[in-house]
């Protein structure tokens, strides 16, 4: 028996929505989106001047049709994305890309968008592990609100005993006590178990970069691992959509995202079909984004999940690097 994924009851609990009735979930989201919306254009000058003279949308077929922000908008005019006042924000994220121009992403967060991904954190590591396990996190940690600080703070919220290493000091962690749970970048979580091959390890979360299949076997043969993968990105506040026990496609965090995929030409596309996944945050408040081109491609199913789950899935993804 698969056991559901721990997002169903996070927001059962949190906002009341059974997960299963579609269009109570549509209706929540749509809500949302037109609240964003005039909260957006009444403070940010971007959003201002983007949707200037736009109804709110009556469905989200008809959001559908609002135009699309991007990587290169960011770049190039961060701080007209800001919806309040620079003393609010509580982290800024650079990010670099690559191409001519070479500007850097820079991301906003205030306290209570934080809060938003650590509750994320906190309820979809539930999948995967709980209290009383030993968890290492080798995602980047030092500095205060990382993935790897936010991931900690909500692992031992959940009850866990939290080590955090690089992946080339993990020895110094698995010689002292067992773990149950290793969390980081793919690549990262492979080198620490090509270096530590005679230890077992329960569950595997990797995220940042796509799994391949071959990388899913390589931890399963070298720790015995379980591996769930998680999608996400810092526009969409770290957090995105994570595998349940079925390893069929990462549920969305649909009630703080939702994500939909568009062909070249833009146009929304069915569920099942590949394209580039768009963005929009639905409960942000420093830096929201609003059918923001993730530049990501992959596939959202809504069929339901041999978990019994009706949250969409994300089934893969390939990643683009942001270039111009
Ligand atoms: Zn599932």
């Amino acid at each position: 028996m698969i056991a559901r994924t721990s997002l169903d009851r996070w927001i059962l609990d949190k906002h009341g929505l059974d997960t299963s009735n579609r269009q109570a979930v549509r209706a929540y989201q749509l809500d949302r989106i037109r609240d964003l919306l005039g909260f957006a254009r009444e403070n940010s000058r971007l959003y201002g001047l983007l949707y200037q003279g736009l109804e709110l949308p009556s469905s989200l077929q008809e959001f559908s049709y609002y135009p699309f922000t991007s990587a290169r908008d960011l770049a190039e005019r961060e701080t007209d994305f800001l919806c309040v006042h620079p003393s609010e924000i509580a982290r800024i994220v650079t990010l670099q890309t690559t191409g001519t121009t070479r500007l850097p992403k820079r991301v906003y967060f205030t306290r209570e968008d934080i809060e938003l991904t650590l509750d994320f954190f906190y309820h979809g590591m539930q999948t995967l592990c709980g209290a009383g396990d030993r968890a290492l996190i080798l995602f980047p940690w030092r500095t205060p609100d990382s993935v790897g600080a936010l991931l900690k703070t909500a692992l031992e919220k959940l009850g866990l005993t939290v080590f955090c290493s690089e992946p080339d000091h993990a020895e110094e962690v698995f010689s002292k006590t067992p773990i149950d749970v290793v969390c980081g970048p793919a690549s990262w979580v492979i080198q620490a178990a090509d270096l530590n091959p005679s230890y077992s390890v329960g569950a595997v979360l990797t995220s940042s970069e796509v799994l391949y299949g071959d990388m899913r076997s390589r931890l399963m043969s070298r720790w015995g691992a379980l591996v769930f993968d998680h999608y996400g990105m810092t526009e969409t506040g770290l957090g995105g959509a994570v595998e349940c026990q079925a390893h069929a496609g990462m549920h969305i965090r649909e009630n703080d995202l939702l994500f939909e995929v568009i062909d070249a030409d833009g146009r929304l596309l069915h569920s099942g079909s590949e394209g580039e996944l768009v963005v929009t945050t639905l409960t942000r408040k420093g830096m929201p984004f609003i059918r923001y081109r993730t530049g990501d491609r992959g596939v959202i199913t809504e069929e339901v999940c041999p978990c019994g789950s009706s949250i969409p899935r994300i089934q893969w993804i390939r990643r683009i690097p942001v270039s111009f």
